[in-house]
C-alpha cells in the first residue's frame, strides 16, 4: 500500500504546478491543462482529465490529492433563496459557506478560519473561539464544491465574510485570490471580490501592495475608540486612526471605494454623536457605509457584554440612515439574508464547534 503523504493540488499556484511538471520531465503547459480541468471543468477525479495521458494521470494520482473538504449538509432559507453549505475538513472541523442570490448577482460568502481569535462581542464565530486557519485548498474548495452543486458560472461574486479574519490568514487568502482572479476560474474580476476585515493596518497595506487589489470592507461598528474597543477587542491593539490611515492608503493605491460595515446596536452606536462622527469619517474618504441589522447570537447563550447587546429597531435604523444620507454620506442598509437558517453575517458557528 502507498503510504506517501499526498500534496493537496488545490494548494498550488500555476507556477508551482509548472515547476512540478518540469521536474518530472514533462512540458509546463500540462499545469495549465490540469488547472483548466480543476477550475473550469470542476473535475473531482484525475481519471476524468481527458487531455492528460493515462500514465500521467496515474502519476498525478500518486503524488496529489484533489480532496480537501466534503459536503456535509445544505440548508435553504424559506424566506430568501439563500443557501448554506456545511463543509467538513479532513480533521473533522465544520465550516460554513453561504450563497446569497439577489436580482443582479449570486454572492458566495466564504470562510477563512475555523472560528476566529478576535472575539468581537456581537459575533457568533468570535464566541466559538479559534481552532485553526483554513488552508488555501480549503478556501478554494468552498468555491469549487459550491459551484459543482449550484452550477458552473452561477457564482458571480465572492466575499470573505464567513467565519474568521482573512487578514490573519494572510498568505492563504492571497493565494486563494490568485486562483479566484486567475484565468482558469474565468477570471472573477477583482471588483467582484471583497475581503472584509476587522482592521489589521499592516495587512491592509500589504493587501493594497499585492497583485490582487480586490475590494475592501472594514468592520467599523463605531467611530469612537472607546466604544469600538468594548465590542471589538482588536481595537485596543490597532486604534482607529491607524486603521483609517491604512484604509486611506488602500483606497488610493487600488482605486477602489472602501466599504464600512456597521452593525446596529441599540444605545451603543446608533446615537446622534455617532451620526456626527460617522459623517465626518465617511466624507473624509471615498467610502460607502453598509448598515447591517444586528443578527441575534442568542443561540450561542453568550455571557458578559454579548448578552446585553440588543438590535436597533428597524424604524430607528431608518431614521439613522436618513440623517446620514441627509449629510451626504453614501449609505445603504444590507438585507438580512437567510436569517431563518442562521446563515446571516456573524451567525456562522456550527453546533459541533460551539
Ligand atoms: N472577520 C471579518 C470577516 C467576517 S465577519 C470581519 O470582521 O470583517 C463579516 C461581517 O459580519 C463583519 O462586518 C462583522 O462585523 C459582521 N457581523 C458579525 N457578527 C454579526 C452579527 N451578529 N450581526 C450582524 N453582523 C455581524
Ligand atoms: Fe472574527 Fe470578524 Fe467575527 Fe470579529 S466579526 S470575531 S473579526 S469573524
Amino acid at each position: 500500500m502507498n503510504t506517501k503523504t499526498k500534496i493537496e493540488i488545490k494548494g498550488l499556484s500555476l507556477s508551482e504546478l509548472e515547476k512540478y511538471f518540469i521536474s518530472i520531465g514533462e512540458k509546463k503547459f500540462r499545469a495549465s491543462q490540469v488547472f483548466n480541468w480543476i477550475y473550469n471543468n470542476l473535475a473531482t477525479r484525475f481519471e476524468d482529465m481527458g487531455t492528460i495521458t493515462k500514465s500521467l494521470r496515474k502519476k498525478l494520482e500518486n503524488d496529489f490529492t484533489l480532496e480537501s473538504l466534503t459536503l456535509e449538509t445544505t440548508q435553504s432559507s424559506n424566506q430568501t433563496k439563500t443557501k448554506k453549505f456545511l463543509y467538513k475538513t479532513k480533521d473533522g472541523h465544520l465550516i460554513e459557506t453561504v450563497l446569497i442570490p439577489d436580482a443582479k448577482r449570486n454572492t458566495l460568502c466564504i470562510s477563512s478560519q475555523v472560528g476566529c481569535p478576535l472575539d468581537c462581542k456581537f459575533c457568533a464565530t468570535g464566541l466559538m473561539g479559534f481552532k485553526r486557519n483554513l488552508t488555501m485548498s480549503e478556501i478554494v474548495d468552498q468555491y469549487l464544491l459550491t459551484a459543482s452543486e449550484v452550477g458552473k458560472n452561477v457564482i458571480t461574486n465572492i466575499v470573505f465574510m464567513g467565519m474568521g479574519e482573512p487578514l490573519l490568514n494572510f498568505q492563504n487568502t492571497l493565494d486563494a485570490l490568485g486562483i479566484f482572479t486567475g484565468r482558469h476560474t474565468n477570471r472573477i474580476s477583482r471588483r467582484r471580490i471583497t475581503v472584509s476585515t476587522s482592521g489589521i493596518p499592516e495587512k491592509i497595506i500589504a493587501l493594497a501592495d499585492s497583485n490582487y487589489k480586490v475590494k475592501l470592507a472594514l468592520s467599523l461598528h463605531s467611530p469612537f475608540d472607546d466604544v469600538r474597543s468594548k465590542i471589538m477587542p482588536v481595537n485596543s491593539r490597532f486604534p482607529l486612526s491607524d486603521v483609517v490611515d491604512a484604509i486611506r492608503y488602500y483606497g488610493r493605491v487600488t482605486d477602489t471605494r472602501v466599504m464600512f460595515e456597521y452593525t446596529m446596536l441599540k444605545g451603543i452606536n446608533d446615537r446622534d454623536e455617532d451620526v456626527k462622527a460617522l459623517t465626518k469619517l465617511c466624507r473624509s474618504l471615498n467610502s460607502k457605509l453598509n448598515v447591517i441589522p444586528f443578527n441575534s447570537i442568542a443561540h450561542m447563550s453568550p455571557d458578559g457584554i454579548s448578552r446585553e447587546l440588543v438590535p436597533t429597531s428597524s424604524e430607528d435604523i431608518k431614521a439613522f440612515v436618513k440623517k446620514l444620507s441627509d449629510n451626504n454620506v453614501i449609505v445603504i442598509v444590507r438585507d438580512t439574508q437567510g436569517d431563518d437558517i442562521a446563515a446571516a453575517c456573524g451567525q456562522l458557528a456550527t453546533e459541533s464547534e460551539k
